[in-house]
Parts: structure tokens; C-alpha cells; sequence
């Protein structure tokens, strides 16, 4: 587990960049000591969760950071002067357009650079490398590591984003979701629930898929009028001061017929023992196999085609894997999403997805809403 307090040193305040310093300094050092082990001694982050991870800025797609070893500067533009202020908890540097890239250089002067390979474009690793005269140190997945762990500042608002994720799910589930709505008058009843609730925004265009199209795994809500028969699988959720909520549910707008009821107790049987196993030490494969053996079982292994889950914190989408090709190892702290799902094109599909917490004695299930067989 990662130390970073909950608040200041002087207690609870208020001011949201003083609260966040101590945890964003525990941060830094992470960052600085992974640099070092690279051989670089600071770094331009440009990945927009990355930079949020280390300055508390809100709008980080307009901003970077640079961390060298004593110093860490958010480097936005006029337009967020204010904003910036208010919410940094590093220094602010303003400075648009051709200045931002002197200022760049002139803070890293003489210190070897490293950059974020998988997300600086092209053409500004070009720019760099022609003013230093040397290529910058290319890293891919900086800080994956530094952030698998969540502190318990970060799980408290991915419990509240869970938590609003529920209510919203509950919310269109006494209203909106019936035959005759389209798919997508229940996905935006979903995010004016979240956003009237204190939500940020959602985590992903919500998806709302029923009919043939819930054999795409990623059907994103459509005009499609929901049908009796129709088995509808909603994948969204909530995201709380930059922390995404991910959870999936498949509901029968009336009875829903063979093979697709059947396959919603096989996904539910595997989903179920694939949360019952999580626990530090796990590793991404061997959850991942937990599922895939009992759809196996069920004869419809073959149509869970994609991975058993993934992290979510910052970013709806980060380490650990849960896959057969994972690397990683559950660990104390980590928040996963648990979601097996089949799916046959022509015929349709569901999935059933979990939020979960690993704890010291194994898991908790952030996600609370009903996940049994129901209609509407
Ligand atoms: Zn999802
Ligand atoms: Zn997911």
C-alpha cells in the first residue's frame, strides 16, 4: 500500500490544491525514484491521467507536467490561470502555444529527459529531440506500476463512484428501462442521474445494447427501441473527481428466450466464482482461467472473447490485467473489474461486470447492485 495521508498535515481543509499535496508528493516520489531506476532524472508528462495523478488539475488533456528532482511545474495556458490555481497542488506555470516548449526545455536543462512514449505525439517527440539535440529517453507505462495500488483516499471516491453508479442503475430500472425506449433515452437518463448527483461525468459513452446488438461487447447506446424479448446489457458508470466506476448488467424487458437465458446463468455462475476468488496473490491468469473454466464447462467458452477484467482508477482502463496473457499479481489495495461475457453475432450476448476491491483478508465487491436473472 502507497502511505499518502488523507489530508494536510494541519487537517481537513477545504482548499482542494492544499489537501491534495501530501498525497501528490508521495507520488512524485514514486515517479522520481522509477526515473532514476530508468537513468533519466525528469520527465515531460503528457498522458492527461498521468498529469491529473501528479497536480490534482482537473483539465489535464490542456496541460502538462514537469517533475524534475527537486522541483514539479503544471504547465497549462491562459485560459485555465484561475482553475489552475485553484486546483494545483504543484507550482503553475502559465504559458501557451510556442512559449510552453522553451519553458519545457528550460526547466530540464541539463538533466536527461524522459517523455511518455505511448501518448506524446510523433511530430512534439520531434520538436524535443531537434531543440536538444539528442532523442529524449522514450518510457511506455511510467507509472503503471506507481498507480496499481490505490491509497485509501482514491478508493473512497471509487466507492462513491460505485455507489452512484447503483443508484443510477436503480433509477432506470423503476423508470425509464422499458419496451418502447430507445437505448439511448436510457443512457442519457443514466448520466443526468449521475451528473445531477455529483457525478463529474461518466466514465465511457455509456453502452446500452439489446436485440442482435448486444453481441457487440461495446454497443454504445443507439436509437434502437428496446423490445419484449430483448435481453439489455448496460455497461457504465460514474466517474468522482477523476475515479471511473465500471459495472455491467444484463436485464430481460420481458421473457427472454433460449439460448440467451441460459447463457445468462452460465455468465452469472462464472462471474460469481471469479469474484469468490479474488484475493491477494491471485494472479491475472489464473482469475481470468476461474471464469473461462466455467464457461468451458457450459460448452460456450469459445464465445467470451474478450479478458476476464482490468484496473480502473484515473483512467477507466490500467493495470492489473486480468487476462491469460497477464503479468500481474492481486495485491492489497488494487480495484478490478470482474466481467465475463458471451457473445454471438446474429443471435446476441450479455455480460455481467463487478467492481472489486482487494482486500488484506481477499475482496470486497464495490458494486451493489442485484445481478441475478430479472425483467422489467
Ligand atoms: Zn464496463
Ligand atoms: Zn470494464
Amino acid at each position: 500500500m502507497t502511505s499518502d495521508p488523507q489530508a494536510g498535515a494541519g487537517g481537513p481543509t477545504n482548499d482542494p490544491a492544499t489537501s491534495r499535496r501530501p498525497a501528490v508528493e508521495a507520488r512524485l516520489a514514486g515517479l522520481r525514484a522509477r526515473l532514476r531506476e530508468l537513468g533519466a532524472d525528469a520527465v515531460l508528462l503528457s498522458a492527461p491521467a498521468d498529469v491529473r495523478w501528479a497536480s490534482g488539475f482537473t483539465t489535464p488533456e490542456d496541460a502538462k507536467a514537469v517533475v524534475t528532482p527537486d522541483a514539479a511545474t503544471l504547465i497549462t495556458d491562459d485560459r485555465y490561470t484561475a482553475q489552475a490555481a485553484e486546483e494545483s497542488a504543484i507550482e503553475v506555470l502559465i504559458a501557451g502555444g510556442h512559449r510552453q516548449l522553451d519553458e519545457i526545455l528550460g526547466r530540464v536543462a541539463g538533466l536527461r529527459l524522459a517523455v511518455q512514449a505511448d501518448h506524446l505525439t510523433w511530430k512534439a517527440a520531434r520538436d524535443i529531440e531537434e531543440r536538444l539535440g539528442a532523442p529524449p529517453l522514450a518510457t511506455e507505462g511510467l507509472t503503471r506500476a506507481l498507480r496499481l495500488v490505490k491509497s485509501p483516499d482514491e478508493i473512497d471516491r471509487l466507492r462513491e463512484a460505485a455507489r452512484l453508479t447503483d443508484a443510477a442503475f436503480a433509477h432506470v430500472l423503476e423508470g425509464t428501462l422499458r419496451a418502447g425506449v430507445r437505448e439511448i433515452d436510457v443512457a442519457l437518463d443514466l448520466e443526468r442521474f449521475v451528473r445531477q448527483n455529483g457525478g463529474e461525468g461518466m466514465a465511457f459513452d455509456v453502452i446500452v445494447a439489446g436485440g442482435h446488438r448486444s453481441a457487440m461487447p461495446h454497443g454504445v447506446a443507439s436509437g434502437r427501441v428496446l423490445e419484449r424479448g430483448d435481453l439489455v446489457t448496460l455497461d457504465f458508470g460514474a466517474r468522482v473527481d477523476g475515479y471511473h466506476a465500471d459495472m455491467t448488467r444484463a436485464v430481460g424487458i420481458g421473457p427472454v428466450a433460449e439460448p440467451l437465458r441460459g447463457w445468462f446463468d452460465a455468465v452469472l455462475q462464472a462471474q460469481e466464482a471469479a469474484v469468490a476468488a479474488i484475493r491477494p496473490g491471485l494472479s491475472g491468469v489464473d482469475a481470468d482461467q476461474v471464469a473461462r473454466g466455467r464457461l468451458a464447462e457450459a460448452g460456450i467458452a469459445e464465445l467470451f472473447v474478450h479478458s476476464l477484467g482490468h484496473g480502473v482508477g484515473l483512467q477507466i482502463h490500467e493495470g492489473p490485467s486480468l487476462s491469460s496473457r497477464s503479468t500481474d499479481v492481486l495485491a492489497p489495495g488494487m480495484l478490478v473489474t470482474i466481467e465475463p461475457g458471451v457473445y454471438r453475432p446474429g443471435v446476441g450476448g450479455l455480460r455481467i461486470e463487478d467492481l472489486v476491491l482487494v482486500t488484506e483478508g481477499g475482496h470486497e465487491v464495490l458494486s451493489r447492485s442485484p445481478k441475478g436473472y430479472l425483467e422489467v
